[in-house]
């Protein structure tokens, strides 16, 4: 051939200066789009050679990069197919524009880089974003195929000559601009290609060293992996997180292809570090860790890689949302979780519990966000008592019926959120027999609700939120000591010796056996102020002040009563209230060194 001279077709003038624009933020990718074609370019050949198309030395297919500092040039060479002259113009001369031009017209101020980039196959030309001129020098694989040189210096002129190049393949020398030095810098390129070719499928050489594996473990059939493989590609992910609890291996080719490897990390309560853990691959191409859109927002726990050339990988965020493909990935990745764990609680019950405490903060955050994922999940959730046993839903209704159904016939599940603080409420609740579950961890706030308003005819009760009779009301009369008058009397005396207003102070006929004076939060109130405290709603002057039960059937209480010495009656009512506030972990300040005072003083007089 001779040489020629030409121009690009492309509709714009210039499309250059599009590109620079466009691609200002993310220039780097430049070379991933590189390097794929170069992949492409060698994977095609192995294609050809195993259809028997071609029939020469395929040799060791390798891509190999390397930057001429003096020189200002990054090269991107590939032994893959190749072009003879005629590719060059049809694949490299008229870029896939058609339509483009109007596309660009109509979104040039909304669009960033990424969407033009693989939308219109300007992969190539995004070289010109650090190039001042590209040349490409190509040989086809084909028989006598001639190597052919193009040269163009970022406007749409080009020229395209007769070369010397003995083997086959590709070379892309990028002639660096000014304003691009920093890609000259190796750490930099060096950095750019772990980041997006660390599991390229071809070989990639750098500096004499391939920094690639090639054949990661997603690509691997699972029957040929072994537990330590998992593990070991776990760490080469993330080399400082701890042994992963399990993981799935995701391999679906219909209707759209999805791989990958998902893995159940070790949960810590700090979830915003642990997200964004997940990698989005195309053909093993590193596109983002950003997978907020392609797989459910409770998925973002998991760690791991996912890889489908159906996501459409340049296109903006409310179009993936929208995209089917992107919608049945997430709907396949939420069943094949719940699925397996489903398999795994059906298999070793045992073996599921010790890592419940793990997995049921990511199973709580799923069923709470995601409807089907309950469905599924609603057969081994698990709640743990204060025993330490652990019981599905349906185990622990079926546990407590029983005891703890009210005379409405609902179902009471108590719960204590610290067992520490909440001692003598749990005690009181297991005096009579009652189970105690924790429900103490982060989630647990909105899961109580949650399950409330899924299981039905089901309430849940902190222990300490009433006295113990009124928590399971069953509407056992309990008969009272004081007459009515009495009463009033008492209720009186207790006010005048407490003196706290905008507080509710109850007198009950309660079992003798429960405390004399209580001081609860009801759980309605308790839930508001939570809430409050954990979202955007204000309590504003909501009365958030405890209620006072005083146990009209209690022997003290009664003694009290009968006190003919006004100061003396107040010493007792006052120490019961600090004790009542003792025990919700409420004495504090000055009303904490007076109880001490005045019990010292008492044990003093009680000679
Ligand atoms: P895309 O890769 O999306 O098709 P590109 O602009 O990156 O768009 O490339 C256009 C075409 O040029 C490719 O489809 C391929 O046919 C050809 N090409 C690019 N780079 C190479 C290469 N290194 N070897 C062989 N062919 C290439």
């Amino acid at each position: 051939m001779i040489q020629e001279k030409g121009t690009i077709s492309v509709s714009t003038d210039n499309i250059f200066p599009i590109i620079k624009k466009f691609l200002y933020s993310d220039h780097e990718i430049f070379l991933r789009e590189l390097v794929s074609n170069a992949v492409d370019a060698s994977q095609k050949l192995s294609k050809l050679a195993s259809l028997g198309e071609f029939n020469g030395e395929l040799g060791d297919l390798k891509i190999t990069i390397t930057i001429n500092e003096k020189a200002k040039t990054i090269t991107i060479s590939d032994n893959g197919i190749g072009m003879t002259a005629d590719e060059v113009k049809k694949y490299i001369n008229q870029i896939a524009f058609s339509g483009a031009t109007e596309f660009l017209e109509k979104y040039k101020d909304k669009l960033d880089g990424k969407e033009i980039i693989g939308h219109f196959g300007l992969g190539f030309y995004s070289a010109f974003m650090v190039s001042q001129k590209v040349e490409l020098i190509t040989k086809s694989y084909r028989d006598n195929a001639e190597p052919v040189q193009w040269v163009c210096e970022g406007s749409t002129e080009f020229e395209l000559a007769p070369t010397i190049k003995k083997t086959r393949g590709t070379d892309v020398v990028l002639h660096i601009a000014s304003d691009s030095e920093e890609f000259l810098d190796k750490n930099r390129i060096r950095g750019i290609l772990e980041k997006y070719g660390k599991f390229l499928p071809i070989p990639i050489e750098f500096e004499e060293k391939i920094i690639n594996n090639p054949k990661p473990l997603w690509t691997k059939s699972p029957a040929e992996l072994t537990d330590e493989d998992y593990i070991a590609f776990y760490k080469e992910l993330h080399p400082f997180a701890p042994d992963p609890l399990f993981w799935i291996h995701l391999n679906v080719d219909y209707p759209f292809n999805l791989t990958g490897v998902l893995y159940f990390p070790k949960l810590r309560n700090d979830f915003e570090v642990q997200k964004n853990k997940i990698q989005l691959y195309s053909r093993q191409v590193f596109i983002t860790d950003e997978v907020k859109d392609v797989v459910p927002e409770f998925m973002l726990l998991l760690h791991g890689v996912i890889d489908s050339p159906d996501i459409p990988l340049n296109v903006s965020r409310s179009y993936l949302q929208s995209d089917s493909n992107v919608k049945k990935i997430n709907t396949h990745i939420t069943k094949k979780v719940a699925d397996k764990l489903s398999e795994m609680f059906k298999k070793d019950r045992k073996e599921f519990e010790a890592k419940w405490e793990d997995i049921g903060i990511f199973v709580k955050y799923g069923a709470l966000s995601d409807d089907k994922f309950y469905e599924k999940a609603k057969e081994y959730i698990l709640v743990k008592n204060t025993d330490q046993k652990y019981f599905t839903l349906d185990e622990y209704k079926e546990h407590i019926q029983a005891l703890q159904t009210t005379k409405d016939n609902q179902l009471v599940g108590l719960y204590t959120s610290d067992p520490g603080k909440q001692n003598t409420y749990i005690v009181s609740a297991k005096n009579k027999n009652y189970d105690v579950l924790l429900l103490n961890t982060l989630i647990d706030n909105h899961f109580i609700s949650f399950l409330e308003s899924k299981v039905e005819k089901f309430q849940l009760k902190r222990v300490d939120s009433d006295s113990i009779d009124r928590l399971i009301d069953k509407g056992e009369k309990i008969d009272s000591v004081l007459s009515d008058k009495e009463k009033e009397k008492l209720k009186k005396i207790i006010e005048k010796a407490i003196q706290k207003e905008n507080t509710t102070i109850q007198v009950e006929s309660l079992s003798p056996n429960e405390f004399p004076l209580l001081i609860t939060l009801p759980e309605f109130i308790r839930r508001m102020k939570d809430m409050s405290s954990h979202g955007p709603m204000s309590m504003g002057s909501f009365p958030i002040e405890p209620v006072i039960t005083v146990n009209a059937n209690h022997a003290l209480i009664r003694q009290i009563l009968q006190q003919n010495n006004e100061e003396q009656q107040k010493k007792y009512i006052q120490q019961l209230y600090d004790l009542g506030l003792l025990s919700q972990n409420g004495l504090e300040g000055q009303a904490l060194t007076a109880f001490i005072e005045r019990s010292i003083e008492w044990m003093g007089e009680k000679k």
